[in-house]
């Protein structure tokens, strides 16, 4: 049995090491024009990530691989965050699961919000394990914890993972952890320790290795973009352009727009559906600059900000703080967010105009007068799937469709499938090589 594995993205990758590790041969095609999310750069004389910073340490076999790279692991200085409201800056609350309140306690506590609010998303909590309907965040979230809570606490940060609202997203796939307390009542399994964790040297550090492993393990890495697949008797064909090569099975691990421009013709239904499958675009500038910060925000990793202020910027992320080891002492590093679903605000703009714009807000939400020293601006075009309510039976079809249209010799993967965290990604893909394996058990 001969694997095609179109994408070398961290699901691509991972794909690929399953399969290559059981002896199956494997080859990985990826144009190296076309960068990964995981992207980690020089900066300001010290290392900065451009996309992903870290990885979400949850007990499972995508953690279990992370950890076989035998990568240095580091944690976050710093996890405490403030809320940027009209009435300034307001630190985050702690004990609260993606900013639903587990407890009466644990809203009660919420310098936020107000006595009323409060109380409103105390019974909230209270009425944990009682049904909900639907899968609309945003509706789930308004109808247990009120309004207000939802646009103050949940809002920025699913919504700001997301580059979303959380009106229209999936709660299923973007906050299980919400939909699992609204209806489980079943707390997320955690591993004790530090929640999120990184390489050392960066997350490029992670895709380098698993790419030098693949090349051990003996599988062949194409520099060449698929642009189709087609299905034969007996193969499916992979074409690039400049040759077509027969394979038994396809793991297509790239964007659902990428994925359904490759599916036209072998799997015509399920490139339709994931055709419809919409992407935010965001922008970052990552800015650099040596006074010191004032007080508030010494012990902060970022700030997030109340969409109601409207501004360009959605977060101001303090990197230094967070990753002060991959920052030279005495200098202060932000990632300075833009950019959603519904605001494109940043797509018309130049490099230059957003440069002094986001830079302009870091000031103004810090109350400094920081000069910017080293800047980058870095454009994520199409980047983050939105995961409209019900996502998961869309995928279920797609799936389904893809199978049947090719015998079972195509399966999908990639960060729109059940969600963009690289923990996520890598379990996806780890089970869409075992339906190879599998397969190839059956051949
Ligand atoms: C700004 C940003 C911040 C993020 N922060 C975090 C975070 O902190 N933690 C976290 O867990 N996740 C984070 N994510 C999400 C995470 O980075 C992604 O979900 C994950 O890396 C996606 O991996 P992937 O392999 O599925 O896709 P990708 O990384 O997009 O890889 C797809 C690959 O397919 C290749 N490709 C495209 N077209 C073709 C073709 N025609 N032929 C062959 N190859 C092709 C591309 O070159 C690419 O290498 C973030 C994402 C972004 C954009």
């Amino acid at each position: 049995m001969r694997v095609a594995v179109i994408g070398a993205g961290v699901s691509g990758l991972t794909a690929a090491l399953e399969l290559a590790s059981r002896g199956i041969p494997v080859t990985v095609f990826n144009p190296p024009a076309k960068g990964s999310s995981v992207a980690t750069r020089d900066f300001a004389g010290g290392r900065v990530e451009l996309g992903p910073d870290s990885y979400l340490r949850r007990p499972g076999h995508a953690l279990s691989l992370i950890e076989s790279m035998g990568l240095p692991e580091i944690y976050p200085a710093t996890t405490r965050a403030s809320m940027m409201t009209a009435r300034g800056p307001i630190p985050l609350p702690r004990g609260l699961t993606l900013g639903a309140p587990r407890t009466f306690s644990a809203a009660m506590g919420n310098p936020m919000m107000g006595l009323g609010s409060k109380l409103r998303a105390g019974v909230g909590a209270l009425l944990l394990g009682s049904s909900t309907t639907g899968d609309d965040l945003g509706q789930i979230a308004d109808s247990r914890y009120g309004r207000r809570w939802a646009r103050l606490n949940i809002e920025p940060l699913v919504g700001g993972i997301n580059a979303d609202s959380i009106y229209g997203l999936s709660a299923r796939v973007s906050a299980p952890a919400i939909a699992d307390i609204a209806k489980l009542n079943a707390p997320p399994t955690s591993l004790g320790g530090p929640a999120f964790a990184a390489p050392e040297s960066g997350l490029s550090a992670l895709v380098e290795r698993m790419t030098e492993r693949l090349l051990g393990e003996g599988a062949e890495l194409s520099e060449q973009a698929c642009e189709g697949l087609s299905v034969h008797p007996g193969s499916v064909r992979v074409e690039t352009g400049k040759e077509e090569l027969g394979f038994d099975h396809v793991v297509v691990a790239v964007p659902a727009y990428v994925a359904s421009h490759l599916l036209r013709e072998a799997a015509p239904h399920a490139s339709l559906l994931l055709g419809t499958i919409d992407y935010s675009s965001v922008s970052m500038l990552i800015g650099s600059a040596s006074a010191a910060l004032p007080g508030f925000a010494r012990e902060l990793s970022g700030i997030l900000i109340d969409r109601e202020l409207r501004l360009l910027s959605t977060a101001v992320s303090i990197y230094s703080n967070k990753w002060p080891t991959r920052v030279p002492e005495g200098t202060a590093v932000f990632r300075i967010s833009t950019g959603s679903l519904i605001d494109r605000r940043h797509l018309e703009m130049t490099d230059g105009d957003l440069i002094e714009a986001l830079w302009h807000e870091a000031n103004r939400v810090l109350g400094t007068d920081l000069d910017l020293e080293q800047s980058l601006v870095v454009r994520w075009n199409r980047a983050l799937p939105h995961f409209a309510p019900y996502h998961p039976r869309l995928i279920d079809h797609a799936r389904r469709s893809t199978a049947s249209a090719t015998g079972g010799r195509v399966s999908l993967a990639g960060a729109y499938i059940s969600g963009s965290g690289i923990p996520t990604c890598i379990a996806v893909a780890m089970e869409a090589a075992a339906g190879c394996v599998e397969r190839a058990s059956r051949i």
